[in-house]
């Protein structure tokens, strides 16, 4: 697969509309049995948060807790295009229970920018908060239970195909193979033995840190110490098509969901 070409000192691919981006999930939501909330509001734009019940109720505690999010730099458009894929394609698993952000950094779409409209990269500010998204947002997760499992959909522009983190303190079974082996069916996977400055092996960074020595919080951060034990930060490689990093993405997480469904982690 070719790459484009395009990237050198930043992301300069295509770029989306993300209000018919966030409108289109929207309308999809409800129609899938989705609920949403409103956990934060500007002028220009409502932050939602979706959430959907398990459809079976025969084994409600036995149902997966599993929170996705996407959309918090806004120079990576394939994490809301595959938020809305994942929507409109309706595959979940019966009995999971999912939370879902679908666009945590709207403005930052705007501007095609990483950051927000302040400037603050809003994936490094879950410690020390500043930005009132992430006030916000850190407020509507205190207020959700635990979650089993999170998927955090991001892209890389200086990527040399698809990676991803893995964070699992407990040593649970892993879902980052299986991930990784139905990604890379549709997109090239990063061969690198160091990405951003860390081990990786076939795409997978098992990054073996503790966040209290970290002054900055990315959300997998704050994720891992306060919801959740096992999550994975999913890294699009921005210099192949749009097309390529949403299947990547959308291929990935229908992977970690159906090892999930199947009993291939630990509940
Ligand atoms: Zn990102």
């Amino acid at each position: 697969m070719e790459r484009l070409g395009k990237n050198h000192g930043g992301y300069h691919g295509e770029t989306i509309d993300i209000r018919a981006v966030l409108r289109d999930i929207e309308i999809s939501a409800p129609q899938h049995g989705w609920s949403s909330e409103i956990f934060h509001q500007t002028p220009e734009f409502k932050f939602l948060a979706l959430h959907r019940s398990p459809l079976s109720l025969r084994t409600p505690h036995s149902a997966p807790r599993i929170y996705l999010s996407t959309g918090i730099h806004g120079d990576e458009p394939a994490g809301p295009l595959a938020g809305l894929r994942l929507l409109q394609e309706n595959k979940w698993p019966e009995n999971a229970e999912l939370w879902f952000c679908p666009c945590l950094n709207p403005m930052g779409f705007t501007l095609n920018r990483r950051e927000n409209a302040d400037g603050i990269d809003l994936n490094r500010d879950y410690r020390n908060t500043r930005s009132p998204e992430v006030l916000a947002h850190i407020a509507w997760l205190e207020r959700q239970p635990r979650f089993d499992v999170y998927l955090c959909l991001h892209e890389d522009w200086e990527a040399h195909g698809f990676y991803l983190y893995e964070q699992n303190p407990d040593g649970q079974p892993t879902l980052a193979e299986t991930m990784v082996s139905a990604i890379q069916k549709v997109c090239p996977i990063d061969p690198s033995e160091i990405i951003e400055d860390r081990p990786a092996k076939n795409g997978i960074i098992r990054p073996n840190l503790d966040p209290r020595t970290r002054p900055q919080w990315a959300e997998a951060f704050y994720l891992i110490m306060h919801k959740s034990r096992l999550g994975h930060t999913l890294e699009a490689p921005s210099d192949f098509p749009l097309s390529t990093r949403v299947n990547a993405l959308v291929t990935g997480v229908n992977a970690a969901l159906e090892s999930l469904n199947q009993g291939g982690t630990r509940i």
